[in-house]
């Protein structure tokens, strides 16, 4: 595995590869690196001649207030699990490089950035769009890898792929979980032993929402309210939305009558762990 840590080298790196018709995949993560990142690089290997994964915490996809200061670091063992992993390129990009002074150009992707996320975090998605498309300019991939898990950061990059003509095949793969059914995250952790059993409840509360649509159930706030029920049963959980919208759109449903997005963001400790599922009705 090569480590390449400024953008020139990887540029030309990935010019080299391009001109070796070599097809390239691209794993873009934060580090903390665990099996959600780990089955985006086992289909990215799967579909492409090369790897390339970066690790950058990206500083503008925090808002004021939140955790980029303490995000969890583990570049060594990130390494290694890179390695393991079968990577070709590991991409390390230091922050003054991606953002040097003076630095002024933004990717604002309109309206679905708004709901959901987008109205706890503002900016936050402006930040993911932002340094999503200097990593593909830096990398130059045939496809990219994204898991469900961040479902409507995976909507916005592909609008953005669309709007902006990107000749880039955006992948989505679905959420790796824990035993108890949390989704892996980098953010876990924060948790502690207790905090992990509070949890788990994200998880029940979508099981049963999608019980609930098996079982005929079709308006939206019997469902969240219910949702809602089995959260604040567990001690220590701060419910930011939970929200039943179209997959496209990210707008509101009130009625269930096709496909779904039921979406879920809460508090836990010193954790924002956000899960999703799609429903369907036939
Ligand atoms: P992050 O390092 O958290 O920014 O995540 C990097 C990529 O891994 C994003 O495309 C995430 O959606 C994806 N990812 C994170 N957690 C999981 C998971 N549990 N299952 C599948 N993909 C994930």
């Amino acid at each position: 595995m090569k480590v390449i840590g400024s953008i020139v080298e990887m540029h030309k790196a990935s010019l080299d590869l391009r001109n070796k018709r070599k097809s390239i995949g691209f794993v873009p993560t934060m580090g903390a690196l665990h099996k959600g990142h780990t089955s985006l690089i086992e289909k990215a290997k799967k579909d492409n001649d090369v790897v390339i994964l970066s690790i950058f915490v990206n500083p503008t996809q925090f808002t004021a207030g939140e955790d980029y200061h303490s995000y969890p670091r583990d570049i060594e063992k990130d390494k290694t699990t890179a390695s393991d992993s079968g990577i070709d390129y590991l991409f390390l990009p230091s922050t003054d490089e991606m953002y040097p002074e003076g630095y002024k150009t933004f990717v604002n992707v309109e309206d679905i950035t708004e709901p959901l996320c987008g109205k706890f975090r503002l900016g936050h998605f402006k930040g993911v769009a932002t340094v999503v498309l200097k990593l593909f300019n830096i990398i130059k991939p045939h496809k990219a890898y994204f898991g469900e898990k961040d479902y409507q950061q995976l909507l916005v990059i592909r609008m953005m792929a669309r709007d902006l003509n990107l000749d880039i095949e955006i992948i989505n793969m679905p959420t790796i979980r824990e035993g108890n059914g949390i989704a892996m995250s980098s953010r876990n952790r924060y948790l502690n032993q207790k905090e992990m059993v509070s949890a788990a409840a994200i998880y029940k509360a979508l099981k049963i929402s999608q019980e609930m649509v098996k079982d005929s159930e079709r308006i939206s706030q019997k469902i969240i309210t219910e949702m809602e029920r089995v959260i604040k049963n567990e001690e220590g959980i701060k419910i930011d939305y939970i929200s039943i919208c179209d997959p496209d759109t990210l707008e509101d449903v009130k009625i269930i009558n096709d496909r779904a997005l039921i979406a879920i963001a809460v508090r836990i400790g010193n954790a924002r762990l956000i899960d999703n599922c799609i429903v369907e009705v036939r």
